[in-house]
């Protein structure tokens, strides 16, 4: 199997009419998915593309598809594509990967800088600067499901806590998952922090209370685009095109809570209080020049048949470079930028995103449009390419020492963090994911 098709689309040379996209995280050649409306008003949300700086509203595009045979792609799908998205996402996500292509092609053509006059005007009058826009989660989630699938993050946390970084056999067999809650998604959260129990070590009885123990994880998101039907496993031929695209995500994690409550069903109250996204979903399109082949180092078990594919072994892996920025309220009310405290690439997790999805359906299981996969902590081979605190700051035994002078184990109240995620390579124009930003509140009785 070849790598995945280069199209129009990802032609480098290409440049739009919009001047800001040039050398932002949304140049041309991204056209990411989001939700907004703008900020301070009622309207309802409707679904953007970002470009540059400005949001391309496409529930005012669709209305007038003339745009369409302007810009070149008179199609019935291209059309069918955007009137479907100017409704809701989840309707586009259905329709399947020809009309998520048709209606990158038409977004590409009408914001390429030769576009007809007519076309920029129109896409003009559809514009909303990001500034002024308030964004929501970029689809509304049905499900959330939180993976478990970088080994470097499994053998940090357990070497923090000291079980001397042990990791579950069954980590090397299948990428392992809990399922989460999606009611508590959201963008630019603030937070409260949680209120809840947890037994210090050599106590005889918990105590009830905030958190103190308070983390972030550096994940990402895969956004399901295509139901499957119940009792129907996704094969790993089909695996890649059930998924729309990816964004940031901030799976926010009180590590007492949840070290207690753990054993045996799994996370539950240290996890649902919150989990932040970023607000666009880059799709796997827009990724396609930053794909990697999937290899399994020789001391470690080779995946089972139905876990392995060719297309995987060629290009099942993505080279997205990621980092971790805090903020304090001291270095806010001084006007001190957010420090970035680590840096990583997904390219280090064990498992990849189609794996994922056949793990998930393997028993029967139905995911549909609009569901939301966390990839698990995404931490890389080196310290200081940890995607959480508790490792970073060795579960409080080494706190890290910020710009500030301040210190942390974990989290503070008035902490904001902001996750990023950008692709680069040689021959392709760079793409980012924007930000997924999130602040911790004091508890609600704090
Ligand atoms: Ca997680």
């Amino acid at each position: 199997m070849s790598a995945p098709r280069l199209n129009l689309t990802h032609d480098a040379q290409a440049r739009s009419w919009l001047a800001s996209a040039h050398g932002s995280d949304f140049p041309i050649q991204n056209l990411p998915y989001g939700r907004f409306r703008r900020a301070g008003s009622q309207e309802a949300l409707r679904c953007g593309v970002a470009i540059g700086d400005q949001v391309l509203d496409l529930g005012h595009l669709s209305a007038q598809p003339d745009w369409l045979s302007a810009a070149g792609v008179d199609t019935a799908l291209a059309t069918r594509a955007a009137q479907a998205a100017g409704r809701d996402l989840r309707e586009l996500m259905r329709i399947g990967p020809d009309a998520w292509h048709a209606l990158r092609v038409a977004l590409f053509l009408a914001l390429r800088e030769d576009a007809a006059p007519q076309v920029q005007q129109t896409l003009m009058a559809a514009m909303t600067a990001q500034s002024q826009a308030e964004m929501a989660t970029p689809v509304q989630v049905g499900e959330y499901t939180d993976f478990y699938t970088s080994l470097h993050h499994a053998r940090n946390v357990g070497l923090a806590i000291g079980n001397g970084g042990l990791v579950t056999p069954n980590f090397f067999w299948m990428p392992i998952a809990y399922h989460g809650r999606a009611s508590s998604l959201g963008v630019n959260q603030r937070l409260h922090r949680p209120l809840g129990q947890a037994m210090a070590p050599g106590a005889q009885q918990p105590v009830y209370g905030p958190s103190q123990r308070l983390d972030y994880e550096l994940e990402m998101a895969i956004y399901i685009g295509q139901d499957n039907d119940w009792g129907r496993p996704v094969p790993m031929a089909q695996a890649e095109s059930q998924i729309f695209g990816m964004g940031l995500l901030n799976d926010w994690s009180a590590r007492d809570i949840q070290f207690w409550e753990m054993a045996p069903l799994g996370p539950f109250q240290g996890k649902n209080f919150a989990t932040s996204l970023s607000p666009w979903i880059v799709t796997m399109e827009a990724l396609a020049p930053f794909r990697l082949p999937f290899t399994r180092a020789e001391e470690h078990p080779q995946p089972l048949p139905y876990l392995d594919a060719a297309a995987l072994r060629s290009h099942g892996g993505l080279d997205i470079g990621l980092s971790v920025s805090l903020q304090t309220a001291q270095m806010r009310s001084q006007g001190q930028a957010a420090q970035e405290i680590s840096r990583t690439n997904f390219k280090h997790q064990h498992w990849c995103v189609s794996q994922m999805v056949v793990q998930h359906t393997i028993g029967g299981c139905n995911l549909r449009a609009g569901d939301v996969l966390g990839t698990g902590t995404v931490s890389g081979p080196t310290e200081a390419e940890a995607g959480a605190i508790i490792e970073l700051a060795k579960a409080g035994q080494q706190p890290i020492t910020l710009v500030s002078g301040e210190q942390r184990s974990f989290l503070l109240d008035g902490d904001a963090i902001v996750l990023r995620g950008r692709c680069e390579r040689p021959g392709a124009v760079r793409i980012g994911f924007g930000e997924c930003a999130g602040e911790v509140l004091p508890s609600v009785n704090g």
